[in-house]
């Protein structure tokens, strides 16, 4: 027999979820369980993918384009457990709230989608595929891969990162980038016999500095910013002449920057300041790069760009889930505004351009802190508003 596809049953499962640790790179036993969930309630094409999403489809009445319900699979630390008040791995009811790292991000909202989903089988103008990523927490691997792999094709994608109720439709992205400047090593009692690194410092962070204070701004998502925020340098002793010295920069981006145009921005500042590079000494901006591995033994060597999106406020599909998801204590449609936050948002909407809304219960300000908790009335008015959404997305973009 099928599990019922209840408010109820979703919290006890978002509440199991919380038991289950899971970083970036280690969601295994997370993913499992979500699998068996699906399982249990009925979804259809339950597989678990190379890189270890979990995805599953409740299929449609009609031909409306597939709308695809997105959450992540990881948490990010839970920290020294002393500070939290409820302990992070308990996933307890307590005073209306749900306790626990990823109450709010992102198991509570991963458990409430998927229950959406299950309980719109055969009644969605089209396909609900359910899929939850990993790595979200360390730039999007999980759902880069998923939309690159062409397994699934939505036409519309609702991510579930807490919005409080409101409709929220983009964010600024990041990229961590690197100036590293070359010289060569030497003793510092005998200076001419080497080629200081750091002799270029001054002129890089400068050019750094004119970059930042000329950052474009977006009526809806504010200004772009940059900062140099750490100095690597190489040999690391105090009595050698570095002949390395690594400059990191975070940047808080607009849509539609990319790994080239970022680092020719970066090019040009610093080439202001310095036009050619002194005898012996020489610079190359890159992006920051990780090299990630995957529960399922996929490794990956990723650029640090997580991108950013920005859906127009006035879309059918933006107004029509504004006006589905409504307000929780008064008329009207949703507030609709962007994320502080980046999301895999950035994937679906500003690499893959695929329309992108995120609605879920939760307030941002838990996020990532050991306070984190979802509040178990918003959650049930949210359950409660999910399939209206899904209905309203498919029918705007048929
Ligand atoms: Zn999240």
């Amino acid at each position: 027999m099928l599990k019922e596809a209840s408010f109820d049953n979703a919290l006890r499962f978002a509440s199991d979820l919380i038991r289950i640790p899971g970083l970036p790179g280690h969601e295994g036993d997370v993913a499992e369980r979500v699998r068996q969930e699906y399982e249990a309630l009925g979804l259809r094409d339950v597989r678990i993918d190379e890189v270890g999403n979990v995805i599953g489809v409740a299929p449609g009445r009609g031909e409306a384009p597939p709308a695809l319900l997105n959450c992540h699979l990881d948490v990010v630390a839970e920290g020294d457990h002393d500070e939290w008040e409820v302990p992070p791995f308990s996933g307890e009811v307590r005073d209306g709230y749900l306790h626990g790292r990823g109450a709010m991000d992102i198991k509570g909202p991963l458990a409430l989608q998927t229950y959406a989903a299950a309980s719109m089988m055969g009644e969605a103008p089209g396909d609900v595929i359910v899929a939850h990523t990993v790595f979200e927490e360390r730039g999007g691997l999980g759902m880069k891969r998923l939309l690159e792999s062409g397994s699934v094709e939505p036409g519309v994608v609702v991510i579930g990162e807490a919005t409080h109720g409101d409709v929220c439709i983009g964010h600024r992205g990041r990229a961590e980038m690197e100036v590293a400047i070359a010289g060569s090593a030497g003793h510092a009692s005998v200076p001419d016999r080497a080629r200081n690194a750091l002799d270029l410092l001054g002129d890089v962070l400068a050019g750094i500095r004119d970059l930042a204070s000329d950052q474009e701004s977006d009526p809806v998502l504010g200004r772009s910013s940059l900062v140099a925020t750490m100095i690597d340098v190489l040999p690391e002793s105090r009595n050698v002449i570095p002949d390395s010295a690594v400059v990191t920069i975070d940047w808080r981006i607009l849509p539609g920057d990319d790994d080239a145009s970022l680092i020719a921005r970066v090019e040009e500042a610093i080439a202001r300041r310095v036009p050619m590079a002194p005898d012996g000494l020489s610079y190359v901006v890159r992006m920051a790069v990780e090299r990630q591995r995957t529960y399922t033994g996929i490794v990956a060597e990723r650029n640090l760009l997580t991108p950013g999106f920005l859906m127009d406020p006035d879309h059918p599909m933006v107004v029509a889930a504004a006006q589905a998801v409504g307000r929780r204590h008064d008329d009207g449609p949703a507030t609709i505004r962007p994320w502080q936050f980046a999301t895999d948002g950035g994937w679906s909407c500003g690499v893959f351009g695929i329309p992108t809304v995120g609605f879920a219960p939760g307030e941002e300000r838990y996020a990532h802190t050991n306070r984190e908790r979802l509040d178990v009335e918003e959650a049930r008015w949210g359950f409660a508003r999910y399939p209206h959404l899904i209905a309203s997305v498919q029918q705007a973009l048929a």
